[in-house]
């Protein structure tokens, strides 16, 4: 059991953060976001986002999987962000500072779910929370242990796992490696399916904000090009935020939809650490 902690990993790391497109220059209404919030949210929808085109990929190209599908997917959005912007050995700033705003968000629920005795959901598809926290953890430090020398510790994580993590990021890295060599794009491929995108009006003051935001700096409409690059897709899709009636993201294979909810964006912006 990992020791309870208050402070959130983030924070540090936006001391350091040098994001001109995430603190300037926002457009006429909505009040924009915070900086501190804009990561926290636009974070954590680019993990689950990623997370669910990985769930998409693997199941339109019948990708085998070795265990369940849930730590894979896991898995493959950390490593693909974490490998997005890896220059010269470095982790992209501002891609660590998303990805350590989602393991910051499921370490979060897990210690609201403990606080209010929350049964432990050991049956789940999905690891639990604080083991998703730890996997992201990890992989981050394993793939650049230099600049994240002090996450570990500061994650509560036992130097046993931490010794370990160089070796757990290779082998996710070389899984995508072989996932891209295997089922990615080839040269002479045609252009492939589409994959649409597609914004329903937010229906809340935040969701408009977060919406206004993720547009400013092109979130979905980056992740989806990439894919597109990357791989030649069977059949169209459209990737959608809407309201849903629960806070979800999700890849819907018969309406061909990966909708991500506005009750989520709603919830994460509750969630963000303040202060
Ligand atoms: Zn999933």
């Amino acid at each position: 059991m990992a020791p309870a902690r208050a402070s959130s990993l983030t924070g540090g790391l936006l001391a350091l953060l040098l994001a001109p497109g995430l603190a300037a220059g926002a457009q006429a209404a909505p009040e924009p976001l915070d900086e501190r919030t804009a990561v926290f949210v636009l974070g954590n929808l680019q993990f689950l986002l990623v997370h669910e085109l990985a769930h998409l990929v693997i199941g339109e190209l019948e990708v085998p999987v070795l265990g369940p599908e849930e730590p894979a997917a896991d898995y493959i959005a950390a490593g693909a962000l974490i490998r997005a912007d890896r220059r010269a050995g470095n982790v992209d700033r501002r891609d660590g500072a998303y990805l350590l705003a989602a393991a910051d968000a499921q370490q979060l629920s897990w210690q609201r779910g403990s606080a209010r005795g929350a049964p432990v959901p050991y049956w789940d598809a999905h690891a639990l929370t604080i083991q998703r926290f730890f996997q992201i953890v990890c992989l981050l430090y394993g793939a650049d242990p230099v600049t994240y020398a002090d996450l570990p510790v500061r994650a509560g994580m036992p130097a046993t796992r931490a010794a370990g993590c160089a070796a757990e990021f290779a082998r996710a890295d070389r899984a995508i490696s072989w996932l891209l060599a295997t089922y990615g794009r080839r040269p002479g491929d045609g252009p492939g399916a589409v994959l649409d995108i597609r914004y329903e009006a937010p229906p809340t003051l935040t969701s408009r904000r977060v919406v206004a935001e993720m547009q400013r700096v092109g979130l979905i409409e980056t992740i989806v090009a990439r894919i597109g690059e990357r791989f030649r897709l069977p059949r169209p899709a459209t990737v959608v935020m809407r309201r849903c009636g629960q806070a979800e993201a999700a890849w819907q294979p018969a309406q061909r939809e990966l909708v991500l909810c506005y009750e989520l964006v709603d919830l994460l912006y509750r969630m963000t650490p303040r202060g």
